[in-house]
């Protein structure tokens, strides 16, 4: 069997990684045209598949995207959601804990929007900014931050025994590429709601969430929630790359209509 263009973007469990060894431009080899199209194909074997999971009510995805500004997650979900049923979707994006959120442990809120069974879900962001901004801006103490790692794998592992297939993804952009993006959040008058003078703030501290997400990554790609570093320089291949790991995780899942109630066959319907 030919190896899949895009295995090697997993992090194997256990194994080391370096981000700055992993390409941020990669298009696979792939013309745009043709990714495009791949793309449009992909999107209708998830529309069937979502389908069948949604009539079994059994289990249920949650994809798990996690980014530097610019990136591109809103474009990501976006492209690779549309089309499917939105019956069948649930996208949860986090931003700043507030109110009763910072009231309750970081994962309290998190609880509350893991997909129901038949879902699919999409974290725009996620409990990893528990151990990545939380970390690199010193939200709060080491001895503090330090212990997620074992709290997210524990949970992640329930929500896995407990009918979750969970797949991760690092949109992983380059620095010269997020200078463009934000610049043009700048410029575009119809991008400027989006930029904050915060994304700057980040943006100087790049080494340091670089440092936080390679950790962050290394120690919780396990086999039942691994993590996908996905390149992100250029939107077309990054659709069809996420959407491409999402397909595989369907797949595999392999869900089933659940079986017609007896008699059925020979029905005439007056
Ligand atoms: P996005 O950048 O995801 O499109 P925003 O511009 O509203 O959306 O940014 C959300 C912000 O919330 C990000 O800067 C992110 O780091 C921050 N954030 C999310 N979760 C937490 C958290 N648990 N603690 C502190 N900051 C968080």
């Amino acid at each position: 069997m030919a190896k899949h263009p895009i295995s090697h973007l997993l992090v194997e469990p256990g194994s080391d990684l370096s981000l700055a060894h992993r390409d941020t431009d990669e298009t696979f080899g792939w013309e745009k045209d043709w990714a495009l199209e791949e793309l449009e194909r992909v999107k209708q074997r998830l529309d069937v598949l979502q389908a069948r999971l949604y009539a079994e009510e059994q289990r249920s995805v949650l994809l798990v995207l996690q980014a530097m500004d610019a990136a591109g997650k809103d474009g990501t979900i976006r492209s690779i959601l549309s089309g499917l049923n939105p019956a069948g979707v649930h996208v949860a994006s986090f931003k700043v804990p507030g109110g009763l959120e910072v009231q309750h442990d970081y994962l309290w809120r998190v609880h509350q929007q893991v997909p129901a069974k038949g879902h699919i879900g999409v974290f725009n962001r996620s409990h990893y900014e528990d151990v990545l901004v939380v970390r690199v801006k010193g939200f709060a103490p080491k001895p503090v931050w330090s212990k997620r790692y074992e709290h997210i794998r524990e949970f992640e592992q329930l929500l896995a025994d407990e009918g979750t297939r969970i797949v991760k993804c690092f949109l992983h952009v380059g620095r010269d590429e997020q200078r463009e993006r934000l610049q043009e959040r700048v410029d575009d008058p119809e991008k400027r709601w989006k930029f904050r003078m915060g994304d700057l703030e980040d943006r100087a501290m790049w080494p340091d969430f670089m440092e936080a997400y390679e950790d962050a990554i290394r120690k919780t790609s396990t086999k039942y929630a691994p993590w996908y570093v996905v390149p992100a320089d250029h939107n077309w291949s990054r659709n069809l790359a996420v959407a491409m790991i999402l397909l595989d995780v369907l797949e595999d899942m392999d869900p089933q209509l659940p079986p017609p109630e007896d008699g059925i066959d020979g029905v005439v319907v007056e």
